[in-house]
């Protein structure tokens, strides 16, 4: 056997017709390998020449709106309100607020996101004069605060009387009226002050609040001295350039009452829609994004799709990104009983395939449970990815956490599940709280109202606490980049043209492959994803 040189491997390469593996077009064969998901296959590691932390995960939601990072939240009820998208937004993605209430309450969280200042508590919890101590206690006893403002109605934008802290209200009787015990000698922040100023008077003052008031002695806002002890800071924030405040998305569905939720969302500074159903490819939808785009200059996001057809119908129509997915969510049972759907593998290659050459970014949802699915989502031709089950049971995930079987958990639920239909999650209520009762325009992504019978296509059930995401999404984040590194690719552009030019490869998995590349072979260990 002749031996080559060794000096000649690399100059020996070119003598293979094709690179070691698989190009994505032969991966994504469906019509010889059925349909793949995300489970399915591997990359092929490529040449480090650079550092993990210079890789740049920039990418477009949708044709006008560009992220420092590829990860937009579901609007789903148990994982997307104002705070959950307020912080997605903070850390270099988006978040979508659900539609599964009244026009007015979402319209209303989608404010709360574009109002959001940093550092600054901008819908603080104040109570009228008349309030009595029992209603600070059981504010601190549901929300975990007691540092309360006393305004001239109990609400913000009111003359502001007072603050009623811990202290105050030591020893008293719990009829007590606040305004009998509250501080009223106090020191504020002018309406306008940057964090950095109102930090200084915070420190100076050695008060545990400062209320930021407007010239009339009105309560606009309020900052927390435990919160200067939090990081402040977020370099990769989504921010709209031109209004600097944060990117905020939501859902609507394609009935009549949606354009007049629509309108209010606008009013409220939304920057992009997502018209939400789970087949996207219906002349309601195609119809609304018309007339979306005839009427507002937001963003349309539409969808679901899994199909080239049912993508050009949508392009066609005017979207500006479209969401990929049938049936691959965690909670989702729709392609069990309804027989439509596909892997989302094959999915997200053949619709980002397609709509990329119109310019068209496209979001692959669901699905996705840990970094190596979105790094190869990305590398299927998805300009990011959307999560619910990832993101549920977060901090900021909406509802409250109880405990299952000794574990701290929140409920997670399928839009499509009965219990969503029929329930909203139960919420904070509060003293003051506006009136609850009212009907919500219940999501008709999975029903239409003519049904008489409702066939669920999801389930509910509940996930462990998962802790904030400003830990979490750090972690998805550097987790990334070290994937693209491993590839050889500095960012998520060059590395779907290295997919698409065929030279970053893949390798299809067998079942014992699959076995092979989890945990083997141990007594018992324990799993930390980060530190
Ligand atoms: P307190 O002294 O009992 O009010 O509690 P801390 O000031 O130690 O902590 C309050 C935490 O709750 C801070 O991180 C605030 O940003 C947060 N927070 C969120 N909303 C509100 C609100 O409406 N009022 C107050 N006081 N704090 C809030
Ligand atoms: P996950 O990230 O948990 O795997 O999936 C979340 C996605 O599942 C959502 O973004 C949405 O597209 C989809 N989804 C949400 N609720 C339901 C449901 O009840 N049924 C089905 N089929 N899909 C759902």
């Amino acid at each position: 056997m002749s031996k080559l040189n060794a000096s000649d491997a690399i100059k020996h390469l070119s003598t293979y017709q094709e690179r070691d593996g698989l190009s994505v077009q032969s991966l994504m064969d469906s019509k010889t390998r059925g349909g793949l998901t995300y489970q399915d296959f591997l990359t092929l590691p490529g040449h480090i020449n650079f550092d993990a932390s210079s890789v740049s995960l920039k990418t477009k939601v949708s044709r006008n709106i560009e992220l420092s990072a590829p990860f937009v939240s579901s609007p789903m009820d148990s994982v997307t309100e104002s705070q959950m998208a307020t912080y997605m937004a903070l850390m270099g993605g988006i978040g979508i607020i659900h539609h599964n209430n009244t026009a007015e309450e979402q319209a209303h969280m989608v404010r709360q996101v574009k109002k959001f200042e940093n550092g600054f508590i901008t819908d603080p919890i104040c109570l009228k004069p008349s309030a009595t101590v029992s209603d600070v206690l059981s504010i601190k006893e549901k929300l975990g605060f007691g540092g309360i403002p006393i305004t001239d109605s109990g609400f913000l934008h009111s003359k502001l009387l007072g603050i009623v802290t811990a202290r105050d209200i030591q020893f008293q009787n719990l009829n007590t009226p606040v305004k009998d015990v509250m501080t009223t000698e106090l020191v504020t922040g002018k309406s306008g002050i940057n964090l950095e100023e109102a930090n200084k008077i915070l420190r100076v003052s050695k008060k545990g609040k400062l209320p930021i008031v407007d010239a009339a002695g009105n309560l606009t806002a309020l900052l927390a001295r435990s919160d200067l002890l939090k990081n402040l800071n977020f370099p990769l924030a989504s921010k709209n350039p031109e209004t600097k405040q944060l990117y905020c998305g939501a859902s609507i569905g394609t009935r009549d009452a949606d354009k007049e939720r629509l309108r209010l969302l606008v009013e409220a500074g939304l920057d992009v829609v997502v018209v939400d159903s789970s087949q996207g490819n219906s002349v309601y939808q195609i119809n609304m994004i018309k007339w979306i785009k005839d009427n507002f200059k937001v963003d349309v996001i539409a969808g679901n799709v899994v199909t080239r057809e049912q993508a050009a119908e949508l392009i066609s129509a005017g979207a500006d990104g479209l969401r990929i997915g049938m049936g691959s969510g965690s909670i989702c049972i729709t392609q069990e009983v309804m027989a439509v759907g596909r892997p989302q593998g094959t999915a997200v290659y053949a619709v980002s395939e397609f709509a990329n050459q119109f310019g068209v970014p496209t979001i692959a949802d669901g699905g996705i449970g840990n970094v190596g699915h979105i790094v190869k989502a990305i590398c299927l031709g998805a300009s990011a990815v959307m999560m619910g089950g990832m993101l549920a049971g977060t901090t900021e995930s909406p509802g409250e956490y109880f405990y299952h079987q000794g574990q701290r958990v929140k409920a997670y639920r399928g839009m499509g599940s009965i219990e969503a239909m029929q329930h909203k999650l139960k919420k904070k209520s509060v003293v003051n709280a506006e009136d609850d009762s009212k009907d919500n325009a219940a999501s008709g992504r999975y029903f239409s109202e003519a049904d008489s019978v409702k066939v669920a296509q999801g389930v509910s059930g509940d996930v462990v606490d998962k802790g904030s995401i400003t830990k979490f999404m750090p972690y998805l984040y550097n987790g990334l980049q070290h994937s693209l590194q491993d590839m050889g690719e500095r960012s998520v552009a060059e590395l779907q043209e290295a997919v698409k030019a065929g030279k970053v490869r893949f390798e299809l998995r067998t079942a014992s492959a699959q076995l092979e590349g989890g945990v083997h072979g141990l007594n018992s260990y324990t799993k930390r994803l980060y530190a």
